[in-house]
């Protein structure tokens, strides 16, 4: 089969590479129909690469698929099912999964050879840029009924934006910024939308991302480099935001400014590089509260009965579509900031 593989230095090279079999009783084959490029993958391509991956494995985490053959023990799956992914399925049996962490599965991060990292399908083993893949059935959930490959391929992004907005509480009527619109910070916007945030303002430099946060559910959209976000801020919500989320990366202490008195901050933008000079006084002062948010955890379930609903513009999000010998030019298209998520079809 054709797969995308990482070789190191920035490369990833398309290749054939035999494909792969059930071998374990919990393994599931499937067969992929969309895979999402991440940030991430931009970042283990950088040079140096801004974040650890296994050389000569099959890149793409962000899949959905087809179960084309199962193991011997592998739940309620058949052939035939249409799948979404959690790329990082904990043990179920270490200390963290136990305890209700499995994002910090313990033989996860083990396989991942990599301190903190759970060993991501797609970043530490096969992943889905390539037609078919393994997943222990653990990793997978069913969706009743179908959904579009290319929006079900957001599967992965959703689920980590719904289980940091769970920790958010938003409520109909409050008020909420979101810095940042890319890919996250509009599934974020429409996440916050649904969930009856208003006024709902995103604040993004790229006009191109702008209109897509408007069609996301944005009530009001803000170039931070030509205009006076602060001011914006308090013009619509009085004294500050309920909640921020920072869906950047360095922009902690902008987040923090733009909050009301008693307000939430969320950090999920991933800089593992910034140490922003936090102002004590204003988490102090102002009680704010500062939460983070990683993975998703225990939201695929939800994932899926929304991607059933359709109740999200997610085509709006999805910006193109590509075969997998096209990976490289939709690679191109988000170093450009041309494009908000490439989904390729192998
Ligand atoms: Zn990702
Ligand atoms: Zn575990």
């Amino acid at each position: 089969m054709k797969a995308a593989v990482f070789e190191g230095n920035g490369k990833l090279v398309l290749t054939d590479r035999p494909q792969p079999k059930v071998m374990k009783p919990t393994d599931v084959l499937l067969r992929v129909q969309g895979v999402g490029i991440c940030g991430t993958d931009l970042h283990i391509l950088q040079v140096p690469p801004a974040h650890p991956a296994r050389l000569g494995i099959i890149q793409g985490h962000e899949f959905t698929g087809e179960v084309v053959e199962v193991g011997s023990a592998a739940g309620e799956f058949s052939p035939g099912d249409q799948v979404i992914v959690d790329p990082h399925p904990g043990c179920g049996q270490c200390a963290q999964c136990r305890n209700g962490f499995p994002d910090q599965c313990i033989t996860l991060i083990a396989a991942s050879g990599e301190p903190g990292h759970p060993g991501t399908i797609g970043i530490f083993s096969d992943g889905g840029f390539a037609t078919h893949v393994i997943v222990p059935f653990y990793g997978l959930y069913k969706l009743r009924k179908h959904v579009p490959t290319h929006l079900a391929a957001l599967a992965e992004p959703l689920a980590c934006v719904l289980h940091s907005v769970g920790k958010l509480g938003v409520k109909p009527g409050d008020s909420v910024v979101v810095l940042g619109a890319g890919p996250i910070g509009c599934l974020f916007t429409a996440v916050l939308r649904a969930a009856g945030a208003s006024p709902l303002i995103v604040a993004e430099p790229s006009a191109y991302r702008r209109e897509k946060a408007k069609q996301c559910g944005a009530t009001r959209v803000v170039d931070p480099t030509k205009e006076d976000l602060a001011a914006i801020v308090r013009e619509e919500t009085g004294d500050g935001a309920d909640v921020v989320v920072e869906a950047v990366g360095p922009l902690l202490v902008t987040a923090m400014h733009l909050a009301r008195f008693a307000g939430t901050v969320l950090q999920f933008g991933h800089d593992e590089l910034a140490e922003p000079k936090v102002p004590m006084k204003d988490i102090i002062k102002k009680e704010l509260t500062i939460r983070g948010g990683f993975i998703g955890r225990y939201s695929f379930s939800r994932v899926a009965r929304i991607l059933e609903s359709g109740a999200l513009p997610l085509d709006v999000v999805v910006t193109h579509r590509m075969p997998l010998a096209d990976v490289h030019k939709g690679l191109d298209l988000l170093r450009k900031q041309l494009a908000l998520k490439v989904v390729i079809e192998p």
